[in-house]
């Protein structure tokens, strides 16, 4: 059991079809504490740091081009196992696959070719946290919480 962070974005289907706040309310129904929230438009810089492992896929320009469609809300939420357990709630990848009850499962689907449009992301580890909050929320590097 420990208390880590999570950083969880809404992509911009998730912002442009208004589930900003279906996110934010499971957060919160799991009693999962939000550090901090902002709306953003992600650059193209942010995002190759951010999927650094998928910018030599076939499929990257699809995920940069979805990505700066629009808007994206980040968060940082807190709690004890809080990076699993909402990998479980946000579902697999492929929305085809996601289960009701799970974010992806009950706000996204299959839109054929192109990128995979799936609401939400969240860290999938301690260490992608760290990199990611630093990514996102710059300003916050040099402070306790
Ligand atoms: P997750 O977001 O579930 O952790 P990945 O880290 O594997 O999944 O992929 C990051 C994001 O890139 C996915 O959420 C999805 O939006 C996009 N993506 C992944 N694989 C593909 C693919 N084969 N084609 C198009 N987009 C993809």
């Amino acid at each position: 059991m420990s208390t880590e962070k999570s950083l969880i974005l809404v992509k911009p289907d998730g912002v442009q079809c208004g589930h900003i706040g279906h996110v934010i309310s499971r957060i919160e129904n799991r009693r999962y504490e939000i550090k901090a929230l902002k709306m953003v438009n992600a650059t193209e810089e942010q995002l190759r740091q951010h999927y650094s492992q998928l910018v030599d896929k076939p499929y990257y320009a699809d995920i940069e081009k979805f990505m700066t469609s629009g808007p994206i809300v980040a968060i940082i939420a807190e709690g004890n196992e809080i990076i699993d357990t909402f990998r479980k709630m946000a579902g697999p990848t492929n929305p085809s696959e996601a289960m009701a009850g799970t974010i992806r499962g009950d706000f996204a689907r299959a839109w054929g070719p192109g990128p995979i449009k799936n609401v939400v992301h969240s860290s999938d580890s301690v260490e992608s946290a760290e990199k990611e909050i630093k990514i996102w929320f710059p300003e916050r590097i040099n402070t306790e919480n």
